[in-house]
């Protein structure tokens, strides 16, 4: 960590609209001054120069709905398979990876074992890991049938879940959860498309059972997503008092109404990306038009895609993840949703872009102080040598990523840009070039 003077660059502030020629002051962790126009600062000594030639300078992204732990499985029930150890390397090698891929900050949407992501999550504070900042969630907390329990009546199977029911047993649940340090809880709320016994449109948790969640989550001062498909659902975590509700598909003009009301309280994201590959992309899971027909995915999509349109009219918050790491939705794709938000949500380029950034850092709990760029905000940035105004893709990185700061270290450096060359050619192996080896 030192002081840099980033001159020469287009910066996205995620608070305007539009990029404008600047250059951005380091100092520390934290971004000391922001200009307009060229030379404004003098040359400090103590600042290393970092000439941005033009490019594109923006915020680190945030991944609102990450699952590092989630290693590619095709199945649920594979994430149970995986013994604790390989589990742990290959979540360790996701949080390398996902920075590498212009993504600073993390917020889990859930574990798939209680205490992989609270010591990757550690390893990464104690400077031994490179990895995003990153809130640690438990297992996704469900009842017996609910989304997550994968066992049978002859036959234990386990996947993300921690299944606990009544009122007590959450509790219990969030308890431990607590104990062994996440960040945030998680529970389903819903059913999904791909629980056979409980489908999307499926309530499973009851309000009481959710509410006693999240208050003893806040008594022990953790923040609350929830799995939420259904109308019924949605309302309920609304109800309930959760911070972050994941999906809304199926959200109801009384749901909307609902969530609207609370605007200023609650995170929504939609986790496209799962939605998106399974309905366009899923015959490499066996998801073929057929199954997808019979699945109901075209008619989630089209009330998905309903749904957020609403939200962006409502101005409601919308945090950028898609339920990346399953082997349809590879980890690294993660910035696609941006993307989708302009072309199946109605979103401006620039109100993506500030969903993936400054609504995340909100969503990480920095209010005003991370996802943007401006005087006494965190370093977190990105230097890219495209226009993701002009074509979001380009931030489905790696390739166009020149520079990525975090927390005022430099951990891609724009001045290595020949190595970067080579990288790209597959002259080097690296872990930059080379993803999650397949489950
Ligand atoms: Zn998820």
């Amino acid at each position: 960590m030192g002081s840099y003077l980033i001159k020469n660059v287009r910066v996205f502030d995620a608070i305007d609209d539009s990029a404008y020629p600047g250059e951005v002051l380091i100092e520390g962790n934290k971004i000391k001054a922001v200009a307009r126009g060229r030379d404004q600062f003098g040359l400090d000594n103590a600042a290393e120069v970092i000439d941005g030639e033009g490019q594109f300078l923006m915020p680190g992204m945030v991944e609102g709905h990450c699952h590092l732990s989630f290693v590619g499985p095709a199945r649920n029930q594979d994430l149970g398979e995986i013994p604790p150890e390989e589990h742990l390397l290959r979540t360790c090698r996701n949080a390398t990876f996902i920075l590498n891929h212009g993504f600073t900050s993390c917020y889990s949407a859930a574990s798939a074992k209680l205490r992989l992501d609270v010591v990757v999550r550690q390893e990464i504070e104690d400077g031994y890991l490179a990895g995003p900042r990153y809130r640690a969630a438990g297992p996704e907390i469900t009842v017996t049938g609910g989304l997550g329990d994968e066992r049978k009546q002859h036959m234990h199977a386990e996947s993300f879940g921690m299944i606990a029911d009544g009122a007590d047993e959450i509790r219990r649940a969030v308890r431990i959860c607590c104990r062994e340090g996440v960040d945030n809880l998680k529970f389903n709320v819903s059913g999904d498309e791909f629980v056979g016994h409980a489908r999307a449109e499926v309530v499973s948790l009851s309000l009481e059972e959710l509410t006693a969640g999240v208050e003893t989550a806040h008594d022990w001062g953790k923040k609350v997503a929830c799995h939420s498909r259904a109308a019924e659902s949605v309302k309920r975590a609304v109800r309930a008092g959760v911070d972050c509700i994941y999906h809304c598909d199926f959200a109801d003009e009384e749901a909307l109404d609902m969530l609207e009301s609370v605007k200023d309280r609650v995170f929504v994201g939609p986790a496209f990306g799962l939605v998106h590959n399974s309905v366009f992309e899923g015959d490499v899971v066996g998801l073929t038009r057929d199954v997808v027909e019979r699945m109901g995915l075209p008619r989630k999509l089209e009330h998905t895609i309903r749904t957020y349109h609403e939200m962006r009219k409502r101005g409601m918050r919308v945090v950028v993840g898609g339920d990346y790491g399953f082997t349809v939705t590879p980890m690294g794709q993660n910035a696609r949703d941006i993307g989708h938000f302009v072309k199946f949500f109605g979103y401006s380029p620039a109100e993506a872009l500030k969903c993936a950034t400054a609504v995340g850092g909100k969503l990480m709990g920095f209010d005003d102080e991370l996802g943007v760029i401006k005087a006494g905000a965190l370093a977190d940035l990105l230097l890219v040598d495209a226009d993701p105004l002009l074509d979001q893709s380009v931030l489905v990185g790696p390739d166009h990523f020149m520079m990525i700061m975090k927390d005022g270290d430099i951990h891609k450096d724009p001045r290595s840009r020949h190595d970067n060359y080579q990288l790209r050619q597959g002259g080097h192996s690296s872990r930059l070039a080379t993803g999650p080896a397949p489950l």
